[in-house]
């Protein structure tokens, strides 16, 4: 329904038509409501690969190139740092976007940095720095492996809040999915380590040979930075801020922006929200956040940002659509606050 609807409001060129009036009514100046101030969407992208995955899909690469010819055709992707940047002088162009990426994977670099680069984007990449070059999977990753990789269909892991692991069917591998992920995200550390470690153990995943081999390593970063991407942190271990002290957190912002310009020999000034929604982020975090002297941070909230944005809370749309016509739709309508 929802594509069939799509297709007609493409096909008559609602959205070129409408933009084509709106953008240039939008103002700069900070005097008039946020309703018509000019505006930027972020995009957030993860993984793009013709890969299939059960439960962390990627974007495959022909849908991928698709979204960015129709960006070049109607739109003016610019990178992040420049429209925070533009936005605090009140110097937003016209119909304004910025591409980005979160945790680090290899496919960036395998599948949309040519794409990028024939498109001659700009876009900025979020790591977890911990799992770049290291060998070391993010923890989420390790939990998807365990249960997409299991040898057993039920087990009983240690800890009383995830009730016991079924896997027979897809529906229940997917509910004991849901309840492994809810109870890792409130943990961080060595109790996270463990928890993980007891769930690899109990549903003996046996793994792709590949399997250590799908993050980005430090030559890869550099070679992308060089060739004008920009990085910027998603933390070390990819711990949703709202669940840990202010220590840890200042722990994970502080090493990870420090092995970011280390390793690139450049300041490092975006940050990304691990998981993103609203619950996993607070204001301890953002203080944190610009005391380690970052000028941005972005969430997976979706909508549009403006001059009165909150820098430290910049929105975020995920285009996971599959089809031209229903990304092109939900793009048009989240711009001009038509849809969340
Ligand atoms: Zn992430």
């Amino acid at each position: 329904m929802l594509h069939s609807i799509a297709k007609v409001a493409v096909s008559l060129n609602v959205d070129g038509v409408t933009n084509n009036l709106v953008e240039r009514l939008y103002t700069n100046k900070r005097k008039v409501s946020p309703h018509l101030s000019r505006r930027f969407q972020i995009l957030g992208y993860h993984k793009v690969s013709p890969d299939e995955h059960p439960f962390f899909e990627p974007l495959p690469p022909d849908i991928f190139e698709k979204q960015m010819q129709f960006l070049k055709s109607c739109y003016r992707v610019m990178s992040l740092q420049e429209l925070v940047d533009r936005s605090a002088r009140g110097e937003v162009p016209e119909r304004a976007v910025a591409i980005t990426f979160d945790d680090g994977y290899r496919d960036n670099y395998d599948y949309a940095f040519p794409i990028l680069r024939k498109y001659k984007f700009p876009a900025t990449i979020f790591l977890a720095t911990g799992a770049i070059g290291s060998g070391k999977l993010i923890w989420h990753d390790r939990i998807f492996d365990a249960f997409r990789f299991a040898t057993v269909d039920r087990a009983r892991v240690e800890d009383a809040a995830v009730p016991e692991l079924k896997l027979q069917t897809a529906e229940a591998r997917q509910r004991s999915l849901e309840s492994t992920l809810v109870r890792a995200k409130t943990l961080y550390g060595d109790q996270r380590r463990r928890f993980i470690d007891d769930i690899e153990s109990k549903l003996r995943p046996v793994l792709p040979e590949d399997a250590d081999q799908r993050m980005l390593n430090w030559d890869q970063v550099r070679e992308m930075h060089r060739a004008g991407i920009e990085f910027g942190s998603h933390t070390v271990s990819h711990t949703i801020l709202s669940q840990i002290p202010r220590s840890e957190m200042s722990k994970e912002l502080r090493g990870s922006k420090e092995e970011l310009s280390d390793q690139l020999g450049a300041p490092i000034s975006s940050f990304a929200y691990p998981n993103g929604k609203a619950t996993d982020y607070n204001s301890e975090a953002k203080a944190v956040i610009r005391e380690c002297g970052y000028s941005c941070a972005v969430t997976c909230c979706s909508g549009f940002n403006h001059a009165f944005s909150d820098v430290f809370e910049l929105k975020r749309g995920l285009p996971w659509q599959r089809e031209i016509e229903v990304f092109r739709l939900k793009f048009f309508l989240q711009r001009h606050g038509l849809a969340s």
